[in-house]
């Protein structure tokens, strides 16, 4: 591949350009190098839609299937430091993407490669880092010259760019019907008022086991993964529901600190009774006085939310319960039913309830679910519904969906697509290449070399879908040569094709996000020549012993010993 060319092109040799650091420091850089390589390797088989999927078996014994890049690098266990790099890679190519978390660090595998030979032939790492700089800034600038501009409008396009996302994932079957619900989903977040933004905090995806991944389903509302709390009576289902999204709970309060009362006589203990009852029967009342018939409570671990002797009385005034709403979904619930949380019993005012037309249990699967539809004044959130009939499709359609909602994200926040297959990095690597020329010395040599490691993508998607990676690549490179910018590899048909025809299209940003973060991490790991560790000793006293704890973070038992006693 490109880089034994790069190695076999004579170097311009000069005295003083020719650098060449202690042994030692070498040897840090390459083993970092050889490192951060063999974690770009180990995800490289995934990339594309015809890639391996990988089986990750954990501590715990749960086995995770995925094709997902940070999501494989997130759960490998990575100790060498430089190594961990690129598992932060992937981590930040899905913060700021959301997808090419594979492609990144397959990227970052290439320049790591040619950095390696170029360091070999004796140029001083700051060189290359800086030649790498060049690249990745002159790459944006060509990528975005190729980029197509897409309205949020054309919505075919949108579903093209998230389907292609989907394809090479292990749910890629259901692509037709996951692509277009995740482009509803984020434009249905859209604020008009900030066109340019989304916050995928707005799309909330419940996961329920049960059904297959075609019964996903957008609802336009909210719905809760339990069942509905009742006692013998209590509804489940109420019509023109007045909702209220409770903080405090209604049972008894309970003493700050443990104690124990011992009630020796009966009609003592009967006043207690009555004081629980006359004190729930109060709030019940103030409750049902403001007309609210749905209750949301918070989840709280100091006391129950509820006990049996409210569930009856809350079932006597006909009032839906839904509890343990986590804490996190709070704001997430009342931003969808336009409605505040009411944190004390005191508080508890009617202009402080949301409104809705249904809420309802349903059967989904084999559990059940609480919806609320109908939301008046609904605020701009959506909640997707994915099923999936065991554990490990349902995970990793939750995660492939993720994938696909960043892609439109992405598209609603820079209004580009480029086309995918390939195409941009070979065109890339030519024109790079054809840059290099008019650059000069070691510089050139370093930006040519970079160019070349671009082409491990088509590459590498020709070589995971079984096809000859060289005959492919060269063909590429001439269809390009030619001027066919948008050709491309087409893995279903196995050849050479113009790929925007085929509706394989990507964001802009996911392109250029992945170059340019992985020329700056790839040039982090180029500047490390030394790995200090460090040991923080901690003087702990026990009595009359004293303890020297090694490393203070991980307070193990073997590390301390005594000092005196
Ligand atoms: P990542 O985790 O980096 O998104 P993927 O496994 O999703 O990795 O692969 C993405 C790559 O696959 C992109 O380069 C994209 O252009 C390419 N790709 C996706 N679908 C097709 C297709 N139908 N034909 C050719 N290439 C495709
Ligand atoms: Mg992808």
């Amino acid at each position: 591949m490109a880089p034994s060319m790069a190695a076999a092109q004579p170097l311009p040799s000069s005295k003083t350009e020719s650098y060449v650091d202690n042994k030692r420091k070498d040897d840090i850089r390459t083993a970092n190098i050889k490192a951060a390589r063999s974690v770009a390797d180990a995800v490289r088989t995934s990339l594309g839609p015809k890639g391996m999927d990988k089986m990750i078996s954990t501590a715990t014994g749960d086995v995770i299937i995925t094709n997902d890049g940070a999501t494989i690098l997130n759960k490998m266990e990575v100790l060498q430091p430089a190594a961990k790099m690129l598992v932060e890679l992937s981590k930040s190519q899905d913060v700021v993407a959301g997808d090419g978390t594979t492609t990144v660090v397959v990227i970052a595998g290439a320049f790591l490669k040619q950095c390696q030979t170029l360091l070999h032939s004796g140029i001083h790492p700051t060189v290359v880092s800086d030649s790498l700089n060049k690249v990745a800034v002159k790459a944006v600038e060509v990528v975005t010259a190729m980029a197509v501009p897409v309205e949020l409008s054309d919505r075919v396009s949108l579903v093209k760019s998230a389907s292609t996302s989907l394809n090479s994932k292990v749910v890629s079957q259901y692509s037709s019907l996951l692509a277009p619900l995740a482009v509803d989903s984020v434009l249905s977040v859209v604020d008009p008022a900030k066109p340019d933004l989304v916050d995928l905090k707005d799309v909330r995806i419940v996961k329920k086991l049960g059904g297959t991944v075609d019964d996903t389903e957008l609802v336009k509302g909210l719905v809760f993964d339990k069942k509905v709390s009742h006692a013998a009576g209590g509804p489940a289902r109420v019509e023109n529901a007045k909702i209220a999204v409770i903080q405090f709970q209604i049972s008894p309060p309970k003493t700050d600190i443990e104690q124990s009362i011992v009630v020796s006589d009966y009609t003592q203990m009967d006043r207690i009774l009555k004081e629980e009852r006359s004190y729930i029967l109060s709030m019940i009342k103030k409750i049902k006085a403001t007309g609210c018939n749905v209750l949301l409570i918070q989840k709280s671990i100091l006391r129950d939310a509820v006990t049996d002797l409210s569930l009856h009385y809350l079932a006597k005034a006909k009032i839906l319960v839904v509890k343990d709403v986590e804490r996190d979904d709070i704001e997430f619930v009342t931003k969808t039913l336009n409605c505040l949380p009411i944190a004390n019993i005191e508080h508890f005012r009617a202009e402080k309830l949301g409104y809705a037309d249904v809420v309802e249990e349903v059967s989904v699967g084999d559990g059940k679910v609480v919806k609320i539809t109908g939301i008046k004044d609904m605020g701009r959130t959506t909640t997707v519904l994915v099923r999936g009939s065991n554990q490990l499709v349902l995970d990793e359609a939750e995660r492939s969906l993720h994938d696909a909602l960043c892609v439109v994200r992405c598209l609603v926040n820079k209004k580009f697509l480029i086309a995918g297959g390939g195409a941009p990095e070979i065109e890339l690597s030519r024109q790079l290449s054809a840059w290099s020329k008019v650059l000069h010395g070691m510089e050139s040599f370093c930006v040519k070399s970079f160019a070349e490691a671009l082409e491990v993508v088509p590459y590498t998607l020709a070589e995971n879908a079984g096809l000859n990676p060289i005959t492919i690549v060269t063909e590429l490179r001439n269809r390009h040569a030619q001027g066919e910018i948008n050709a491309g590899i087409n893995v279903r048909k196995g050849q050479i094709t113009n790929i925007l025809e085929e509706n394989v299209v990507q964001p802009l940003l996911v392109s250029t996000s992945a170059i340019t973060l992985a020329a700056e991490c790839v040039r982090m790991i180029l500047k490390i020549d030394d790995i200090v560790t460090v040991r923080i000793y901690v003087i702990l006293h026990f009595g009359l012993e004293t303890f020297w704890i090694n490393n203070s973070d991980s307070l193990d038992f073997f590390d301390c010993f005594i000092v005196d006693s």
